[in-house]
């Protein structure tokens, strides 16, 4: 957290900053822990000021502001950061404040709780070499279903781990990887190679679904009400997670299983056993919401779906593996 839909809530509440000029850039003095500031605090308020701001845009889970000289300040929000236009919750977690002049808003602030967050300056030659294809993959809400499958099919990790990885696609994070993976009916421990094509089209189109509507609820604001949107103000989509946080509560799509939480590469992973099952074959399972299940063609692929069925199952229900020979 913040993932894609809190960031891109965060640009769209700053947008009206575009236009504006820097008068003046401070990083308040704190006995907290510092935020990260690359090149440094000095060299990038002498950068800064004076500058007009051409463009916001957002990067991944990145807030990017671009200066009419080309050069870019990027600020990651990580755990608990606030992009802001209204003034901050307190004054001892902010860590930047812009001063600006020729706007309706008088300051941009960047409030962050425990300091996790990073502000980075950048060349517009260093920015595309930090963020290349290489370091950063295509953005969640336009990458295509093919590009999807293409950039994670041969991968052995598991898929939950997989959408996470911000250099396959970017925006998305622990807490819209269990929404996704719900919603298109996988269980989040399948891995990427036995993934059927079929699975690969329901997959793009539930994370799509999911991130939209999160970005028209502007965001998940959890029990501990780290997030905002630049107004200050909390989001409205964790009233409808489906999974996220829920464990031992009933599924709101089935409403006959209970939400499990497993731990998968040390983070938290929540989803429902009836309908994201690890054995999947193709005639019961479930379609998800709103979606015909596909009528033909499935049939050509189900036996190698089934095949990828037993290895997954072997995984996932050791109990139920053969006996080792002696
Ligand atoms: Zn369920």
């Amino acid at each position: 957290m913040p993932e894609l839909p809190e960031v891109e809530t965060m640009c769209r509440g700053i947008a009206k900053v575009v236009g504006c000029r820097i008068q003046a850039v401070r990083f308040p003095k704190s006995r907290l822990r510092p935020i990260s500031v690359r090149p440094s605090a000095g060299q990038v308020a002498r950068q800064l000021c004076g500058q007009t701001i051409a463009a916001v845009g957002r990067l991944g889970k990145r807030v990017v502001l671009e200066l009419a000289s080309t050069h870019r300040l990027v600020i990651e929000p990580r755990m608990t950061g606030r992009v802001l236009v209204v003034g901050p919750p307190d004054l001892a977690h902010l860590r930047l404040i812009l001063e600006l002049a020729g706007g309706r808003h008088p300051r941009l602030y960047f409030w962050d709780w425990r300091g996790l967050g990073t502000v980075q300056w950048f060349s517009a030659d260093e920015f595309a070499r930090q963020f290349g294809p290489h370091r950063l993959g295509p953005d969640a809400l336009e990458i295509s279903p093919t590009e999807l499958r293409n950039r994670l099919a041969s991968s052995r990790r598991p898929i939950k781990v997989a959408l996470m990885d911000q250099r396959a696609v970017a925006g998305i994070g622990n807490l819209y990887a269990s929404e996704i993976l719900h919603r298109a009916g996988i269980h989040p421990a399948t891995r990427c190679n036995c993934l059927p094509d079929r699975l690969w089209r329901r997959l793009h189109a539930a994370m799509r679904h999911v991130l939209q509507a999160a970005l028209r609820d502007q965001g998940s604001t959890l029990a501990d009400r780290m997030y905002a949107t630049a107004a200050n103000q909390p989001g409205r989509y964790q009233e409808h997670h489906a999974v996220y946080r829920r464990a031992g509560e009933r599924c709101l799509r089935c409403r006959k299983a209970v939400i499990v939480r497993i731990v998968q590469a040390q983070r938290s992973t929540f989803f429902c056993p009836r309908c994201q099952p690890p054995s999947r074959v193709e005639a019961s399972f479930p379609a998800p919401f709103g979606q015909a299940e596909p009528t033909s063609a499935a049939a050509a692929k189900a036996s190698e779906a089934r095949r990828s069925n037993r290895r997954l199952e072997g995984v996932l229900n050791p109990a139920r593996r053969p006996a080792a020979s002696p």
